[in-house]
């Protein structure tokens, strides 16, 4: 089915009024008028943008013997809503997506039940057979969750595959050898930092720090960028929230929310570019859980996102195109998906933005099963009002509809 989209596109260009045409799920053609053809959706009036489809690099859709945190369908539903065609799933499920046999079964489930399309990560496996050539076939790249995995045998083997398959290793980088009486300090991330960096730059393997934190982990990143080839991204709680917020147990989360300066640094370094993307890292918990005081770490963040985001723009902390760049240019490159632009031969995936749209964060709507936030009654600007996934409409006029998500790793290459 063919979909034809009005309105002010974000083409590479900038912003301009015109048209795109997918066909076949992929972006065909993109003109200032075009014949209406199929379907059409039509974004002209004030305060709407169409975006190129907005791909998370972060999120825990759970599932499996977790699923009364949340599920594939939930969890998609709520990208859906939230303005993302793509979310890149985390392993660390019950059981870990960290075997052959786990993935297979992990990528047959969001087959049958995701509504936007997704992406898989593998984890540091038990034991070296398990890191095969079909884990690059299915999988963006490797997980690692350094405060746990430091010592782990098989991590040196799963770095050396990553090299020599060319997959992503995605750190959460904290080295737990500083964390003192449960503080985790700054330093702890940029010690993290500066171990993942040291062994990338000997063993070759493209490095991605996920959720910085931190300035003091911002600088050591910026330091090794003089050296190595590394990326990073941040998510909207270290960018609104200070360790002010964490009293509260829900706000709890790893590594934890800093101070003032810590968040200025960030916006900072998304601006220019140190950092390259913004993540959710959606990881929703029931809420017996998260009341209580040793609670596990992580929110639900998909569906408040993007509003985050554009007030940020709206207050002129960021610019419309940082956003774009953070969270649909930029995880396109470092993913190697043929996304994150709006132009003839990338998929079929639009996120149609209304930067007016006020209004105040209930979770009692979201569509996650997570039905609280650290955010919750804060006043944002700006949503999603459609989310197009390979030309097909998930998310509109205030309703999921039901999309069929595929693994983006059957994407292929650009038209
Ligand atoms: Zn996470």
């Amino acid at each position: 089915m063919d979909l034809t989209v009005r309105g002010k596109l974000f083409t590479p260009q900038g912003l301009r009024e015109g048209c795109v045409r997918i066909a076949g799920g992929w972006i065909e053609e993109v003109g200032s008028e075009l014949p209406p053809e199929g379907e059409v959706l039509d974004f002209r009036g004030k305060g709407k943008v169409v975006l190129p489809g907005l791909i998370d690099m972060h999120v825990h859709l759970r599932d499996f013997r977790l699923s009364y945190k949340e599920d594939f369908r939930t969890g998609t539903r709520a990208a859906a809503k939230g303005g993302y065609t793509v979310v890149a799933d985390m392993p660390n499920t019950l059981p870990r997506v960290n075997t052959l046999s786990v993935l297979r079964r992990r990528e047959a489930l969001g087959r049958r039940r995701a509504v936007v399309d997704f992406g898989l990560y593998f984890g540091v496996p038990e034991r070296g057979e398990e890191l095969r050539k079909e884990i690059g076939k299915r999988c963006l790249g490797i997980k690692v969750y350094l405060p746990e995995e430091m010592g782990k045998e098989t991590l040196g083997e799963a770095l050396c595959f990553a090299a020599r398959e060319r997959l992503l290793v995605v750190v959460h980088a904290e080295d737990p050898s500083l964390f003192r009486n449960g503080r985790r300090p700054p330093q702890a991330e940029a010690a993290g930092i500066r171990r993942m960096a040291e062994w990338s730059l000997r063993g070759g393997f493209r490095l991605h720090i996920t959720h910085l934190s931190s300035s003091a982990g911002l600088e050591e990143l910026v330091r090794w960028k003089r050296k190595l080839v590394l990326s990073a991204d941040t998510c909207p709680h270290y960018l609104l929230l200070t360790s002010r917020h964490e009293r509260k147990p829900l706000a709890r989360v790893f590594p934890p929310l800093r101070g003032p300066g810590d968040r200025t640094a960030l916006l900072r370094g998304i601006r220019e570019g140190e950092i390259e993307a913004v993540t959710s890292d959606h990881a929703p918990h029931s809420l017996e859980e998260k009341r209580e005081p040793d609670g596990p770490g992580g929110f639900p963040g998909l569906e408040t996102e993007l509003p985050l985001l554009l007030t940020l723009v709206r207050k002129g902390r960021l610019g419309l195109a940082d956003v774009v760049r953070a969270c649909s240019l930029n995880p396109a490159l470092l993913l190697g998906l043929p996304a994150g632009r709006i132009e003839r031969g990338c998929i079929g995936n639009l996120t149609v933005v209304d930067l007016e749209k006020s209004f105040r964060i209930d979770p009692s709507e979201f569509e996650s099963k997570a039905k609280y936030s650290p955010f919750e009654g804060m006043r944002v600007t700006g949503a999603a009002s459609c989310t197009i996934v390979r030309g097909r409409p998930v998310f509109l006029e205030g309703r999921v509809e039901g999309g069929r998500g595929v693994n983006v790793k059957s994407y292929g290459e650009a038209r």
